[in-house]
C-alpha cells in the first residue's frame, strides 16, 4: 500500500479563522481523501503556529496569557475544521513539547555541521510577516503583503543561518526535481528568486518573551519561521526513528504569498540538517473578491460563517474548489455562488439523484433492477480516467468538471431514454431495468468521485442508494454493481432555496 503525507501551512494564532484557511484546508482535505479513495495510506496534518511574538499583542488587550490566548484559538480553528469536514489524523500546535524537542534536535544539526554563526543583523523587519525585507522588495517603503503598516529598520544581535550556501543546491533541486515546486508559475518564481542571490538569514530574535528558546542561548527566541517549518517533522515523531515511517511528506500544501520560505529556507534547512527533502510544495493561489484579496478586503464582504450558512458546509466546499482553480486565483462572489448551487448542485446533480430514485421506487418497487453495460457505463469509464489524472496532478477543479460531466451524461441519458414512457408499455420492462440500472450505477460512480469534495452529502447519496457505508473505492468504480440494492426516497439532497 502506497503512503501518502500531506500537511498544510499552520495557521498564525493572531486572529479567526477566515474564508482563505478555509480554503486551504478544503482544498488539501479534498487530496487527503482522494489518495484514502485511491488506496493509499494516508497522514494528513494541519495546526498551529503559535511561537509568534504577534499573538502578545492581541493576548494582552483580550486579558488573557499568551498560552491562554493560543489555547482559545487552537479551539476556535480545531472546531472550524470540524464543522467544515477536514479530515485531518493530527493537529500539531507549535507550543507542544513533540514539536519544542524536534526543533532543538534540528538547530543542534545544524549547528553541528557549522552552519549558525552569531552576527547584527540590520535591516526591514516586518512584524507582520515576521520576516527580514530587502529594500527591493519593498513597495513604496512597505511591505507588499502589508501595505497597510510602517515597516520598521531593526537592528540586533542574532544567531545567523548560512542560506547563501545553499543557493547551488537549491537551483539544482530545481532542475533535478521540477515536481519540487508546483504549479510551474511558483518554480519559476523560486527560479528568479535563487538566480539573484541569496542572504544568510537571522534564525533568532534577541529578548525571548515567547517562542522556543533557541538552544544553550535562551535569551533568544528561534526565529518563528525557523521553528514554525519543523512542525512537518516534529508532527511525525522527528527525531525518533518513527519519523521514517512517513517522512519524506508527499505534499506540502501552502499559499503562494509564503513559497519562500517552503521552497528555499525549508529545504536549506533541511540539506543542512542531513534530512531528506519533501517531494513537492504545491502553491496555491487567493480568493479574491471583486480582484482584491479577500482577506485584506475592508469590512470582509463575506465572512467564513456567512458563507458556510448560505447552503452548508458541503456545497460551500464543492463551490471554492470548483470555482477558484487549485493552481491560482479566482473570485468569490454570492451571485456566482447561487448560480453554480442551483445549476449544478439543485439541479444537475441533485435533480438526477432525486428523479432516479423517485423511478426506481415508483417502478420498480424500490429495488435497482439488473441491467446490462451502457454506453453511459463506458462514459463514465472514460470519465475515470480524466478525473483521476487530474487528481493525481492535483488539479482539483478540473477532476471536478470531470465528475461533473458524468453529471450531465447521465441527465441526457435520462432524456434519451425517456423511462416515464418505458414504464407505460409492459413490452420495454426489459430496457426499463436497463435504463434504472445505468442511472442508479452513474449516481453511485458520482458518490464516489465527488465524495473527496462533499464527504456528507456523497455519504448520504450513497446510502440512499442502499448501502450501509461511506462511498466505495476507486477500485470498486468500474465493475460497480448496485443491482437488487433498496433505494431510499430520502430527503432531497440540495434544497432549492425559498
Ligand atoms: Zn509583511
Amino acid at each position: 500500500m502506497a503512503r501518502f503525507y500531506i500537511t498544510t501551512a499552520i495557521d498564525y494564532s493572531n486572529g479567526d479563522p477566515h474564508l482563505g484557511h478555509a480554503f486551504e484546508k478544503i482544498g488539501a482535505d479534498a487530496i487527503a481523501r482522494y489518495r484514502r479513495l485511491a488506496g493509499d495510506e494516508v497522514r494528513f496534518v494541519i495546526g498551529m503556529d503559535e511561537n509568534s511574538q504577534t499573538i502578545l499583542q492581541p493576548a494582552a488587550e483580550a486579558g488573557l496569557t499568551p498560552q491562554a490566548w493560543v489555547d482559545r484559538l487552537a479551539g476556535v480553528f480545531a472546531d472550524t475544521w470540524a464543522r467544515l469536514g477536514i479530515s485531518h489524523d493530527d493537529f500539531i500546535r507549535t507550543t507542544e513539547p513533540r514539536h519544542t524537542r524536534a526543533v532543538v534536535e534540528m538547530v543542534e544539526r545544524i549547528k553541528q555541521a557549522g552552519h549558525i554563526y552569531r552576527g547584527t543583523y540590520e535591516g526591514y523587519y516586518c512584524e507582520r510577516c515576521e520576516a527580514f525585507k530587502q529594500e527591493k522588495d519593498l513597495v513604496d517603503g512597505r511591505c507588499p503583503e502589508h501595505p497597510d503598516r510602517e515597516i520598521a529598520w531593526t537592528k540586533e544581535d542574532n544567531y545567523f543561518f548560512k542560506l547563501s550556501e545553499f543557493r547551488d543546491p537549491l537551483l539544482k533541486l530545481l532542475d533535478d526535481h521540477p515536481e519540487f515546486v508546483q504549479p510551474t508559475i511558483r518554480r519559476n518564481e523560486i527560479r528568479n528568486v535563487l538566480k539573484e542571490g541569496l542572504q544568510d538569514i537571522s534564525m533568532s530574535r534577541p529578548h525571548r518573551i515567547w517562542g522556543t528558546p533557541f538552544p544553550d542561548d535562551e535569551e533568544h527566541a528561534v526565529y518563528v519561521w525557523f521553528d514554525a517549518l519543523i512542525n512537518y517533522l516534529s508532527a511525525i515523531g522527528f527525531p525518533d526513528d518513527a519519523y521514517h515511517e512517513w517522512w519524506p511528506a508527499d505534499l506540502h500544501v501552502i499559499g503562494k504569498g509564503i513559497t519562500r520560505f517552503h521552497c528555499i529556507m525549508w529545504p536549506a534547512m533541511l540539506m543542512a540538517a542531513d534530512v531528506e527533502l519533501p517531494r513537492t510544495v504545491w502553491a496555491h493561489g487567493y480568493i479574491n473578491w471583486e480582484g482584491r484579496k479577500l482577506s485584506k478586503s475592508a469590512g470582509a464582504p463575506v465572512t467564513l460563517d456567512s458563507a458556510v450558512e448560505r447552503y452548508g458546509p458541503d456545497p460551500l466546499r464543492y463551490f471554492l474548489l470548483r470555482e477558484i482553480p487549485w493552481d491560482g486565483d479566482g473570485d468569490f462572489s454570492w451571485g456566482r455562488y447561487d448560480g453554480i448551487y442551483n445549476a449544478e448542485l439543485a439541479n444537475d446533480l441533485g435533480n438526477l439523484a432525486n428523479r432516479t430514485l423517485a423511478m426506481i421506487h415508483k417502478y420498480r418497487d424500490a429495488v435497482v433492477p439488473k441491467g446490462a453495460g451502457t454506453p453511459l457505463d463506458d462514459r463514465a469509464n472514460a470519465i475515470l480516467d480524466g478525473y483521476r489524472s487530474a487528481m493525481d496532478s492535483h488539479l482539483i477543479h478540473r477532476g471536478i468538471a470531470a465528475a461533473m460531466e458524468l453529471a450531465g451524461d447521465a441527465n441526457a441519458y435520462v432524456e434519451e431514454r425517456a423511462p416515464w414512457k418505458q414504464a407505460k408499455d409492459e413490452s420495454l420492462a426489459a430496457e426499463l431495468d436497463t435504463t434504472l440500472s445505468a442511472l442508479a450505477r452513474a449516481l453511485g460512480r458520482l458518490a464516489i468521485l465527488l465524495s473527496p469534495i462533499m464527504p456528507v452529502k456523497m455519504g448520504e447519496l450513497w446510502r440512499a442508494l442502499g448501502a450501509s457505508d461511506e462511498p466505495a473505492g476507486m477500485a470498486a468504480y468500474a465493475a460497480l454493481d448496485l443491482a437488487g440494492r433498496q433505494v431510499d426516497r430520502q430527503a432531497v439532497l440540495f434544497p432549492k432555496p425559498e
